[in-house]
């Protein structure tokens, strides 16, 4: 199947081309003629499956296609959980838009608001944004969404996760009842199905390539070892196989700072990427780790979640985590875009419940290996870490709000039940 097939315009065909791709990806093939059609779509593709032009190539396709006004009212809204992410997304509306006389902007916290208005205030078609400065700019009366034709939920799965259920409600109101609705989620639960079913009108279901494919492209491998062993282990790992770019991941924001100074002393170059960190660190970072001047990227999950990096060789689990579907998503950041990747977990005693949780969910055992000198310790227990617990820091006093970004999605949301939107900002 080609683009030209899919009833794209030239417009769009130029930009695609300009981008290298020749073919439509499964859920491009899936999504695209649905959406063309005006009819309300639920799709289940993960971050690398070409999701993003899934999405923006019919939109801004539907949205050329009908007479422009002078006076530019946002006509399609994208939201998206993450800043990442919305840059990201709002990076591919501008390229696929390129021919094309359509106006974008996008919208997060943690950065002045003034550009954001001001590009807002020209006249934009197509607005990418976070739930919580949406909300903010419009209770302000800096934005209308009354006119917006397309509404776009990517990633609701992690829109769940981190509490913006209710703002997702609250924006849902601010647009006409009359609209086309589009939603992504890598995984389906209950409140997903729940929240499609309050969102979408009789949608077309798409499915990109099954999990287990993403997951058969990727030689898996488990490295037993003390719990305390697990910082020379992975320093070893990366040095010895000389390993270019990793993506580390960690189960909270201090363990992946902790890491990562312990990575920079020992002569590997490193950065942190999580809620904690500012957005002008968080996009160095990425950007450093992009261009190979970093070796590690130490992330959390929600930091990592939508980062588009495409070909990574190596992705490392410090610690697994306790949400089976977490691996498989953390592990598709490999082997993307057909190349091969290696995904490597360092498993200490109190990690062999979520291990044993892991290979039934993708219904294989994963390779296990000891190394000399880092193995795991006899007499640890093998009692599992609890919920939005730190074991190397449980004697010290919590702080609700901290050290969770990567943890337990049930102990997220009995958070989040009673908290601002501000939160969920300083998270993600
Ligand atoms: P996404 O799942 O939207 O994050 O896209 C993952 C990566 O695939 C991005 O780097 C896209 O630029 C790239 N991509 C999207 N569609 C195609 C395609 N049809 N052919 C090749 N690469 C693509």
């Amino acid at each position: 199947m080609s683009f030209q097939s899919l009833g794209l315009s030239e417009a769009l065909l130029k930009a695609i081309s300009k981008k290298g791709y020749t073919t439509p990806s499964p859920i491009q093939q899936k999504a695209i003629p649905p959406v063309l059609e005006g009819k309300d779509v639920l799709a289940s593709a993960q971050t690398g499956t070409g999701k993003t032009a899934g999405f923006t190539l019919p939109l801004l396709h539907i949205l050329s296609e009908n007479p422009k006004e002078k006076y530019r009212p946002i006509r399609a809204l994208i939201l998206t959980p993450t800043r990442e992410l919305a840059a990201q997304v709002y990076a591919n509306v501008r390229e696929y838009s390129e021919f094309l006389n359509l106006r974008s902007a996008v919208i997060f916290g943690g950065v002045n608001q003034k550009p954001q208005v001001a590009t807002i205030r020209q006249g934009i078609d197509v607005l990418v944004a976070t739930p919580g400065r949406l909300l903010d700019l419009q209770n302000q009366g800096l934005l209308s969404l009354k006119r917006v034709e397309i509404f776009v939920l990517d990633e609701a799965d992690r829109m769940l996760d981190m509490g913006f259920l209710r703002d997702i409600q609250k924006v849902i109101n601010l647009m006409p009842d009359k609209r086309q609705n589009l939603m992504f989620s890598a995984t389906f639960s209950k409140d997903i199905k729940k929240l499609a079913h309050g969102i979408l009108n009789h949608p077309v279901q798409v499915e990109a390539t099954p999990e287990n494919t993403t997951v058969e492209a990727i030689t898996q491998k488990v490295y037993r070892v003390a719990k305390g062993k697990k910082t020379g282990l992975i320093i070893k790992l990366i040095s010895d196989g000389n390993w270019k770019q990793v993506l580390v991941f960690t189960r909270t924001k201090h363990g992946a700072n902790r890491l990562c100074e312990k990575m920079v002393k020992s002569g590997i170059t490193a950065a942190a990427i999580h809620g904690n960190k500012s957005q002008g660190a968080r996009t160095k970072a990425l950007a450093g780790f992009k261009s190979g001047r970093l070796r590690v990227l130490v992330a959390t999950d929600i930091a990592a979640r939508g980062l588009d990096i495409p070909l990574l060789p190596h992705v490392i689990n410090f610690e697994l985590p306790n949400i089976s579907e977490d691996y498989v998503h953390r592990i598709g950041r490999t082997g993307r875009a057909g190349a091969n990747g290696q995904a490597i977990s360092l498993v200490s005693a109190d990690e062999t419940s979520f291990l044993k949780g892991i290979e039934k969910l993708i219904g294989e055992k994963i390779e296990v290996e000891i190394i000399e000198g880092f193995e795991p310790d006899p007499n640890a227990s093998t009692e599992p870490i609890k919920p939005g617990q730190n074991r190397q820091r449980r004697n010290k006093p919590r702080n609700s709000n901290s050290n969770n970004s990567g943890g337990n999605r049930n102990s997220r949301n009995r958070n989040n039940k009673n908290n601002s939107r501000r939160r969920n900002d300083r998270r993600n």
